[in-house]
């Protein structure tokens, strides 16, 4: 294979791209994880996941990818033909909605347009219809990756509540965590699922459940089978550090630096940066003259973008110029939306010089792939970047 000088841009929306002070973290002698000094560490990642979840109540870790997270969270709160409530947003909440009729779950599925998020009336609507209380869950992605729609976590709690329905409230934050603002507690979540891979700018292989009073008191009763996922024998390891079987050891290293990085710049300015970089991206696409996915301003992503191809163009022989050319990964168009979308992920590790080298690398490959486009959208952004970064006032 030849040769490629200088760093590979990997701008896919996750796995992100790894900052050296995590790889250098990771890259030391793996440990005892039964010995005195793992407990230590146990703890202090256990305990550091909590203001990024904004929870007071446990974070559990397991060794997996956020399907993993995903299974363990339905597993552990329901039981066999429960009937849980669901809406089409994307790839991901299809995916998350075939595993529970897998599981043996009873899944009402909402079909959706691949550019919304959940409609919170929507699910005030069916609970209020549900006077029985057969629904036992609701579901939500918050952040949907393969469209770059964000839904508001919030107003489906505020939903729930107004229908004054009992159910549980499971939401998927694994391309959110660490990247938009979230608060497990305040907005009533029962399970918070997330990954190791994104905002939280490690490697894949560790994936998370935040878990409310609630949701441990429906782990006591809940019928599905479970062994590996579950909770009960994580939570008593957990107290003193440690893990019932053998933990990613070095990934915790990882994430113990992960964590301290996230704190010393402020989970408010992560968040701020990440809606910084949205928002210019958002301006290049429109500079661009073309379309963004997601149809709702109040639901755009800020960890990111997926851009619509115009009629005639593929956009995976657009990835492709712009792989070989420029050496650059972009998100694929998953699902229903294959070949007509393509992703640029602009969350976790990410500065003002990255977005401005990914959204060139943009431009460059769609003239190369024939895409015809208004204006440069990177001169949009590059105007916006600049301007934000002085503290002036934004025109738009
Ligand atoms: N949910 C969302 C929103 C995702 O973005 C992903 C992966 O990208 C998953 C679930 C699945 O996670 P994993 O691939 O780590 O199993």
């Amino acid at each position: 294979m030849t040769y490629r000088s200088g760093r590979h841009f990997l701008q896919i929306p996750g796995p992100t791209n790894v900052p050296d002070r995590v790889l250098r973290a990771i890259d030391a002698p793996t440990m005892d994880h039964r010995g005195p000094e793992f407990g230590v560490l146990g703890k202090y990642v256990l305990e550091g996941l909590k203001p990024i979840f904004k929870t007071k109540n446990p974070v559990i870790i397991f060794p997996a990818s956020g399907t993993g997270a995903w299974e363990a969270a339905l597993v552990n709160t329901l039981s066999p033909g429960d009937k849980v409530l669901m809406v089409e947003t994307g790839q991901f909440a299809t995916l998350w909605q075939e595993m529970a009729d897998r599981l043996g779950l009873t899944v009402e599925f909402v079909a959706g347009d691949w550019r919304s998020g959940v409609d919170p009336k929507l699910i005030e609507a069916k609970l209020k219809e549900d006077k029985g209380h057969t629904i036992k869950a609701v579901c939500a992605v918050h952040n949907e990756t393969s469209t770059g729609v964000t839904s508001r976590i919030g107003l489906i709690r505020k939903a729930i509540d107004a229908a004054g329905h009992p159910a549980l409230y499971l939401v998927d934050t694994i391309s959110s965590l660490a990247s938009i603002d979230y608060r497990h507690d305040e907005w009533g979540v029962d399970v918070t699922v997330s990954g190791s891979q994104k905002g939280l700018m490690l490697p894949p292989g560790l994936s998370f459940n935040a878990i409310s009073d609630k949701a441990i008191a429906a782990s006591k009763k809940a019928g599905l089978t479970k062994s590996y996922w579950d909770w009960a024998p994580m939570l008593a390891a957990n107290e003193k550090g440690y893990f019932p079987y053998t933990p990613a050891t070095n990934l915790l290293y990882g994430l113990k630096e992960a964590i301290d990085m996230l704190m010393e710049e402020g989970l408010d300015n992560v968040f701020a940066r990440h809606d910084r970089h949205a928002e210019a991206t958002r301006r290049a696409v429109r500079g661009w003259g073309l379309e963004i996915l997601a149809k709702n301003p109040e639901e755009y992503s800020s960890a990111l973008t997926a851009v619509l191809m115009p009629e005639g163009h593929n956009a995976d022989a657009l990835r492709k110029v712009i792989l070989d050319k420029f050496d650059m990964s972009l998100g694929a168009g998953l699902g229903k939306v294959a070949g007509k979308v393509f992703r640029i992920g602009h969350l976790g590790d990410f500065n003002d010089l990255t977005l401005a080298g990914t959204l060139s690398g943009v431009e460059m490959g769609l003239k190369l792939a024939g895409v015809p486009i208004k204006a440069s959208g990177v001169a949009e952004a590059l105007a916006y970047l600049g301007e934000a970064n002085t503290g002036a006032k934004s025109a738009a």
